[in-house]
Formats: C-alpha cells, structure tokens, sequence
C-alpha cells in the first residue's frame, strides 16, 4: 500500500550574503536532505536532492524504556528503503547510516516530542521523521557549518540528541516531566573553553538584545544566549555563555569560526557548565518552529577539521535500580581508519570484558562511570565512559551524587603541559573530591563544597592543575561519596601528544 505523504523539503532561502573583505566563492547553503514523517506501515517515494527516487517504508519502532520513570532510553527503528530492510537508532549518539543508494537517519520518533521542545507547538503529526541524503553527499554544504567548540570529540559529559536533561543534579524519579534534550549540550570548563561561530551569518539576538524584526525567536532571549540566523534561515542558539566577545552584538555579520565567547554555566543550567547548540527552522507548511538535528554536521564538522581515526561511544546515559541487569553498548563506537578490533571494557567491580556489549548489576546506588576502551587495526586507540545513575530500590528518596569533572585544555596537550581539573559534585552534603590522574602520581583532594539548587549557578567548580610528564593515553579519575554512602565517580580521557 502506498500513501501520499506530506514531504517536508526545507526551503532554501537567501535572506542576505555575507559582507566579506575581498572575493571568496558563494558559500553552498544548498540543503543535502529531505525529510520524510511516516507512520509504521506508511510507504512512500521520496525525491532526494539529486533527483533520484527512493522507496522508503517506516516497518516498525521498538521502544525501550527505564524501569524508573518509564522514559524512552532506547529506539530501535526498522525501515526498508528500496526493499533493503535496515534498523536504525533515533538520536542518542547514532549517526545516519549508508543503505543502497543513500544515507538515512531517525532524529526523532513522537515519543520523543510529547516531552521535548522537538516541535515547538507539540508532538510530531506522525510516528517517525526520517532524513535521507544521497549516498555520497555530505551532511551538510561544505565549509558553511563548523564545529562550534575548541574540543575534543566526545571529551566530555552531553545531553544530547533525545537523551535525558538529568547532568547536575541527578534524574528526578517523581518527576513525569522527562525533558528529552533534541539538542546538543556539551559540556567543558567555565571560562575557558571558546564557542566559535558553527556558520557566518547575522546576529540577531546576544546579551539580552534583540535585532528589530527579530523578535519572533524559537527560544529565549537572555543575558547568556546568542542567536545567529545563516543563509539557510536555520536559527542557531548558544546559550549559558560565561562572556560573550564585545563585538557580537544584534546585527553583526559574522563569519563560520569566529569567536563567541566562553562557556559557563548562566541562565537554566541546572548548575553545570556546558553550552547548549540548537539549530531551529520554521516549517514552511504550518510556520511553527522545529529543531533541525544538528549531530551529523557536527560529525561532519569535527572529522574535517580534526581528523579522528578512531572515536569510542559508550553513549547515551543510563539510570537504573539496585539489583537491576543492564547492558553496556559500546557498539556505536567507529574507526575511521580502519575496523574496531577490540572492544575492552574496565568494570567498576574490577573485572575486565572483551566485546562491544557487556551486561553488569550494581548492588549499591550511586553513579558510575565504565570505562571502554577502543582499539582499531591501524593500533588506534580512544576511550568513552558509559554514565550510569543507579538509585537505591530499597531508598529511593535517597539522593544519588552526580559529579561533573572537566579539563582544559583537551586538544594539543604535551608533555609537561599544565592542564587544569575542575570538579563539582551534586546531591552530596559530605565529602570532599578524589583525583587520581593515572599516571601514578600522588591522588590530590579538592572540594568543591556543597551545591544548593536554588544558588546552582553561583560558586566555581573545584580547580586543580597537573602535567602529565611522558606521552599517552590517561584515563584520569575523580570521586566523592555523599551522606548516604553513594559515590559518584567521573572519568576523564587526557592524550598527552609527543
Ligand atoms: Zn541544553
């Protein structure tokens, strides 16, 4: 059975061009998807940019839930395109994927957008939005949308791409609000770590100002936000900046890569530092505001401009109970080099497992950071953590310690180098933080004191310096135990270069 699906095309306008000092070629805003809303058992054909027809049909959706508060932590999409049936994620660190003629990606299933700003008006008219690209096109008009952050990839905590807001302060059980996050927080080092501009284009809100005729925006305007529209007329936000450069006032033109200022922790943080990056579009059929899923540009973005050969993903985040089996995933994980070889996790019950899926059980709550660590066949190596919020089934009033550990800088460290280590640990009335920075030097304590959620975004996390002396790869670690006895462990992946 065919249908006639409405085909959601983003419309191409040039609202103005960039003024730049001397000639350099017309950027390419030209958009490389389409995107598709289906409904299971929907079929439709679907006209890519280059012309080509697909026959994609949405066959199925399973959706996996916590045993806590029932919210969506997993999804598993299965769809046919040209016959080829393929499963796909949604969100939560997946990246678009290649079958037959193009590449495909789910952003978003309804669940998502019954508690999420997704679709700024409600939830998705159908059961899945799907986006396709031809097969070897890019992501995105190259040179026109860079990585909005002097980082590393995947350096440290996010919430991201239909994951949980639950950073901070841990996940609230009684809350039926789940706020699954569409966009992308990374998180980094208050003061320290630059925003740069992901595309030119106008400023139109920054510092509480808003450009006149500006004033309808897909979000808020406030002290620590900066809104650039480009020449796609896709609204970029960057929100809970610490500073924000002089010069990036409501109506300046500014070009991809120019500096913003620095992350912080102002406005709706929830207390940890990080920047909040959206990218937002009216539909062109109702005039509502959506999020467009920015994760495969920012892929994009990051492996042009910093060449990663391997990446490890022990992502997204889990919450679970005592007692309860959970698996570990490190499956997402991608050599760009060559093929994953070894799949190693180091378990916080000390054992050690090969394999990209490792199942374990905590006995006691508390948060909890596993270590992967990917191998590839050109020797490769990198490694992720898989967060994992466990509360207590016999206690769950009791409050579960988060910690959010932080170093800077990430990139071009050396021998020598100092690097700065901030710390703050949440939910914890007690205790002070542990650092052991895998080198076999002395462990320094730090505190960070203790966080109130009323004052969340006052105070400084808890700094410390060190240098690493020889090259290599340094999983640092850091932890505090609260009032309960629960300890909250956070992991940090240091390369220290030749
Ligand atoms: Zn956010």
């Amino acid at each position: 059975m065919k249908l006639n699906i409405r085909i959601l095309i983003p419309t191409l306008i040039l609202l103005f061009t960039i003024s730049a000092s001397g000639c350099r070629e017309e950027p390419d805003l030209k958009i490389y998807h389409v995107t598709a809303e289906l409904n299971k058992g929907e079929t439709a054909d679907i006209e890519l940019v280059n012309g080509e027809i697909v026959t994609l049909s949405l066959l199925d959706i399973s959706v996996f839930r916590d045993s806590l508060r029932g919210a969506v932590r997993d999804v598993r999409v299965r769809v046919s395109v040209d016959g080829e049936e393929i499963t796909i994620g949604s969100g939560n660190y997946h990246l678009p994927v290649t079958t037959g003629r193009v590449k495909i990606d789910c952003p978003v299933i309804k669940e998502f957008t019954v508690s999420s700003y997704y679709r700024h008006d409600g939830e998705l008219p159908a059961d899945a939005r799907i986006r396709l690209w031809p097969k070897d096109s890019p992501y995105i008009g190259p040179g026109t949308f860079g990585f909005p952050l002097e980082q590393a990839w995947l350096v440290n905590r996010m919430q991201s791409q239909n994951e949980l807001a639950g950073l901070g302060w841990a996940e609230n059980l009684r809350s039926t609000n789940h706020g699954y996050h569409s966009t992308h927080d990374f998180g980094g080092a208050e003061g320290m770590d630059v925003i740069l501009a992901a595309t030119g284009g106008l400023v139109v809100s920054s510092s509480n100002e808003v450009l006149e005729g500006f004033e309808d925006l897909p979000g808020d305007v406030r002290p620590d936000v900066v809104w650039v529209v480009d020449g796609r007329n896709w609204y970029y936000r960057y929100s809970h900046l610490n500073s924000i450069e002089p010069d990036i006032v409501p109506g300046a033109n500014i070009e991809m890569g120019q500096k913003l200022g620095y992350m912080g922790k102002q406005g709706g943080s929830g207390g940890w530092v990080h920047l909040h990056f959206g990218v937002h579009h009216k539909n062109p059929e109702t005039g509502r505001w959506e999020v467009e899923d920015a994760w495969p540009f920012l892929w994009e973005a990051y492996v042009n401009e910093y060449d990663p050969q391997v990446v490890a993903v022990a992502r997204p985040r889990q919450l679970l109970w005592t007692g309860q089996e959970t698996a570990l995933d490190g499956s997402k994980s991608v050599s760009l080099a060559g093929d994953i070889i070894s799949w190693e996790w180091k378990l916080s019950d000390g054992t050690i497992a090969s394999g990209p899926v490792q199942t374990m059980t905590y006995k006691v709550a508390g948060e909890y950071s596993e270590i992967l660590k990917v191998t590839d066949s050109k020797g490769n190596v990198d490694y992720d953590f898989m967060n994992l919020q466990v509360f207590d089934r016999d206690n769950p009033e009791n409050q579960v310690p988060t910690i959010h550990a932080v170093f800077h800088p990430t990139l071009g460290i050396r021998p020598g180098d100092p690097v700065t280590f901030l710390v703050r640990t949440f939910g914890s009335q007690t205790g002070e933080e542990v650092w052991d920075f895998g080198d076999g030097s002395p462990g320094v304590t730090v505190n960070s004191g203790v966080v109130q959620r009323q004052t969340q975004n006052e105070g400084r996390y808890a700094e410390t310096v060190h240098s690493f002396a020889t090259p290599g790869h340094y999983v640092v670690r850091v932890e505090r135990t609260n009032e309960h006895g629960y300890t909250a462990i956070g992991h940090l992946h240091v390369v220290v270069n030749e």
